[in-house]
């Protein structure tokens, strides 16, 4: 009951703030994870909010563009540009998403987990019902496969969606390391991102930084989104979003962003 007064409560806030939102120029990652809470939701959600986000002046960017642009600091002054990820690799990233990013034409990065990939039954559900709080399957091998085939980009995420705060190089090596190893080998693609699980500055430690800049060119966060860079620009920041958000809600989390910070 609380968490719901507080997430109404939100999305009030959020409704009559964003009414005037502008989207500003820049590059926009914006990080979701599936396309609603509500199972029944028509995939036309997703679609109506890309149509409406075009008409109110965004343009869309393919993910290894929006990082190559940021990357090289050709940051747009004129033009709000959006590019997007998903976490966690549930199958409707694959069955609801994926169709309406083909139809705009935009290509993705999936950040995925392979030990929630290929997991028995008795390990799909601890990680449903315990780590990522949804009754979502995971994609699996060929749905991965195809996402590949199409130009979309898989990501790493950990083996098992742990915090990566730990003090134990070992379990980080594993945990980050054996990631990247799972995709390259199983889907025959260089892996080249990594996203850490949680997302926010206090879920990684420098260790944890540092080991995952040695394996992958790009680690991705999910905080400090009015900054392109944290951990001194080893770490991309990314905005979180979901499909089903209203577009305005959308809109209003585009804001201005800087380099230095
Ligand atoms: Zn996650």
């Amino acid at each position: 009951m609380y968490s719901w007064l507080r997430k109404s409560g939100r999305k009030l806030i959020l409704d009559i703030i964003s009414l005037s939102s502008e989207p500003k120029p820049g590059i926009h990652i914006l990080n979701g994870h599936f396309l609603s809470l509500d199972d029944h939701l028509s995939n036309n959600t997703f679609y109506n909010q890309l149509k409406s986000l075009l008409f109110h002046g965004v343009d869309y960017l393919n993910i290894e563009k929006a990082v190559e642009y940021i990357e090289n600091k050709r940051i747009p002054s004129d033009k709000c540009y959006v590019a997007f990820t998903f976490d966690d690799g549930f199958e409707e990233c694959f069955t609801k998403i994926r169709p309406v990013l083909n139809n705009f034409g935009i290509k993705a990065g999936f950040f995925i987990n392979p030990n929630f990939i290929d997991g028995n039954e008795e390990y799909q559900r601890n990680f449903k019902n315990n780590i990522v709080y949804t009754n979502k399957q995971p994609m699996n091998r060929d749905q991965i496969m195809i996402l590949v085939e199409e130009g979309h980009v898989i990501g790493a995420h950990t083996m098992d969606h742990i915090k990566l705060d730990i003090d134990n190089r070992d379990i980080l090596e594993y945990q980050i390391g054996e990631s990247k190893k799972y995709i390259e080998d199983k889907f025959k693609t260089n892996c080249d991102y990594f996203a850490f699980p949680y997302g926010r500055i206090e879920h990684i430690n420098d260790m944890g930084v540092e080991i995952a800049r040695k394996y992958f060119k790009y680690v991705f966060s999910q905080s400090n989104y009015k900054c392109y860079y944290s951990f001194e620009g080893k770490v991309i920041n990314r905005r979180h979003f979901e499909c089903d958000w209203p577009y305005r809600h959308v809109l209003y989390f585009l804001k201005e962003k800087t380099l230095t910070c």
